[in-house]
């Protein structure tokens, strides 16, 4: 259910956007998606639909980013990648990893009128 939440927030994000911004309609909309992030990007997709009517996002498409997780090894003293909470270290099967990167959901870009 988390997806439908940020869909609510990504919809209000825009209204919000347009109105500081002065555009219209929002035709695309390039969102960043981190691995570690927890969302489904099937599920953002089709929520964002539903979410979207009656907006100034509707029918708008959706571009989703994902985005590799990355965290620190303390250990190996290196930069590995994380492709979920839980996973250990690739290298070391160790769990003293800091994540670095990859929990965000942002807005990258957007096409609007
Ligand atoms: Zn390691």
């Amino acid at each position: 259910m988390h997806e439908i939440a940020l869909c609510e927030g990504l919809v209000q994000t825009l209204e919000e956007q347009a109105g500081s911004h002065g555009f219209r309609r929002v035709h695309r909309v390039w969102l960043e998606i981190g691995s570690l992030a927890s969302v489904e990007c099937d599920a953002v997709r089709f929520n964002f639909d539903i979410m979207a009517r009656g907006t100034i996002a509707e029918n708008a498409q959706l571009d989703i980013m994902e985005v590799n997780g990355t965290a620190w090894c303390l250990p190996c003293g290196l930069t590995v990648d994380l492709h979920r909470f839980g996973d250990p270290c690739p290298n070391c099967d160790s769990h003293q990893l800091q994540v670095l990167d990859g929990t965000q959901i942002k807005i990258k870009k957007l096409e609007v009128t």
